[in-house]
């Protein structure tokens, strides 16, 4: 019978932490469904995670992991270069990396004739999973690690040019054929939209293989954008299953001072110094795996917070070496006035259990999908600074939408760890007394982030929209025919 068997899935993300996390996390949501789920990634990356895959599997769950070794001389990159927040000089060596992922492809279907899986779930940056799955009779599902918001913008720009009759970089233009009326402006999308990059044609491939895989999976929740939901469903005519929060199906089981790399601050030294704050009092800002900042923008951020009053943690990453020793005087004296009221971190944070503290009331947010998820799932409201990818459309969702955040007025795409100071520190400062300076609009947003919280774990519980949403795809995935071994 349909019941008596256990579906075995591969799950193939691209090795990126903004990937790699939500696929643990979706692996483990899986497994606690009764999949058994094979991750397949390259040795690096797979020892980001091995830890807490050894936990999970004590506690049960069929977990487990297929490498793949990184082509790294077939690429082009040096040793080492297995995931996108290790390049220390990215513009570089980014379309390197990208065009590397091909070099999977043979080895992934030499994988998939092994051991023959029930259904595949492949990141959106590998877009020929569909067609090598389709060959074997194997179902494929695209985790496209976006929200439906977001989805719904870039196809917008599929069939509309709005941003092509406008003149100047600055000037709004409403998005076409969405549910509510969304401004953008040119300086804010995707360099792709105006002129060919290297991602172009892996972005046609993309959307090519969404409509031709077995339904994309998105990490958000019906409650959360029920508009966005129906409209990619029954307007764009899309197949998509809403899976998350994924990042609770973490909550009782990872440690999740690992989650995705070693926290680089001891649990003690930050619990100890959230708990003396009163709740609501802190600011976390980070600015995710990737993003990196120039001397420049981090000297403004520094004046900005520093001028807001506001209690903070920092999780801080230079562009390069060059402007880690420019960070000079300046910002050894403001480490100094802030000591009690700033903590700052260099290289990563454990983000989850910061915004789950009593303490902290705001997120300085680059509005990286997770990042926005993991805010919005833990009822806090954000500080939206969007810098690169679908981050500008994101940040409409927060502040336009659902309306949990204040804008710090970004108005420019940057390539990854861009070149200038592109936020004022008034602006910096400015949003911040926004947000946590008690106001009523900022106390109307927190409690909107509250009520969010609340949704999002019904979502996941025993017959809410997300729970549903898996068994169903469960039930429907064991009904289609078993791959011939
Ligand atoms: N993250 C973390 N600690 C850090 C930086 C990031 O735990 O110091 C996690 C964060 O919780 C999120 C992911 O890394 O799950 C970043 O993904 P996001 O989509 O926000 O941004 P990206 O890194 O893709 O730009």
């Amino acid at each position: 019978s349909a019941e008596a068997y256990q579906l075995h899935a591969f799950f193939f993300p691209v090795m990126a932490q903004g990937h790699l996390i939500p696929f643990v996390d979706l692996a483990r949501l899986f497994s606690s469904h009764g999949v058994k789920v094979t991750i397949i990634t390259t040795p690096l990356n797979a020892r980001r995670f091995s830890n807490t895959i050894e936990r999970d599997k004590q506690l049960g769950l069929d977990i487990s992991v297929q490498l793949i070794p990184f082509p790294s001389e077939e690429a082009g990159l040096p040793q080492g270069y297995e995931n996108v927040g290790s390049f220390p000089n990215f513009p570089a060596v980014i379309s390197k990396f990208f065009n590397s992922l091909s070099l999977f492809q043979q080895p992934f279907e030499d994988l998939l004739q092994e051991h023959r899986p029930n259904f595949v779930v492949a990141d959106v940056f590998f877009p020929w999973v569909t067609d090598v799955s389709a060959k074997l009779g194997i179902p494929s599902l695209i985790f496209d690690a976006t929200c439906f918001f977001s989805l719904c913008v870039s196809d917008s720009f599929t069939r509309y040019t709005p941003h092509e009759n406008i003149k100047s970089e600055t000037d709004t233009f409403v998005v076409p054929g969405l549910p509510d009326k969304i401004e953008l402006t040119r300086s804010q999308l995707i360099d792709d939209l105006k002129k060919p990059t290297h991602l172009s044609k892996m972005m046609e491939r993309i959307r090519e293989s969404e409509g031709r895989s077995f339904g994309i999976l998105v990490n958000s929740f019906y409650e959360l954008e029920p508009a966005y939901a129906d409209h990619y469903r029954k307007v764009i005519g899309r197949k998509a299953w809403h899976v998350g929060p994924v990042s609770f199906s973490n909550r009782d089981i990872a440690d999740k001072s690992e989650r995705g790399n070693r926290a680089s601050i001891d649990e003690h030294v930050w619990l100890k110094w959230l708990d003396s704050k009163k709740p609501n009092s802190v600011l976390y800002v980070s600015f995710g795996s990737v993003a990196r900042f120039t001397a420049a923008q981090v000297l403004e951020i520094a004046m900005g917070i520093e001028a807001s009053g506001q209690s903070f943690i920092w999780v801080l990453r230079l562009k390069d070496e060059d402007s880690k020793q420019r960070i000079t005087e300046d910002f050894e004296d403001f480490e100094k006035k802030i000591e009690g009221r700033g903590l700052i971190i260099r290289d990563w944070a454990p983000q989850m259990l910061f915004l789950d503290h009593p303490a902290v009331g705001g997120f300085v947010t680059h509005c990286g999908w997770n990042s926005t998820m993991e805010s919005l799932s833990a009822g806090v409201p954000m500080i939206t600074w969007p810098l690169f990818a679908e981050q500008f459309y994101n940040e409409k969702l927060v502040t336009q939408v659902l309306k949990v955040g204040v804008s710090v007025g970004a108005m420019e795409y940057q390539t990854i760890g861009g070149e200038k100071a592109i936020v004022k520190r008034e602006d910096i400062k400015n949003a911040v007394e926004q947000l946590m300076g008690g106001g009523e609009e900022a106390e109307q947003m927190r409690s909107r982030a509250r009520e969010l919280k609340e949704k999002a774990e019904r979502a996941l519980e025993e017959g809410g929209s997300s729970y549903a949403n898996v068994t169903a795809l469960i039930e429907e995935l064991k009904l289609h025919p078993r791959p011939a071994i």
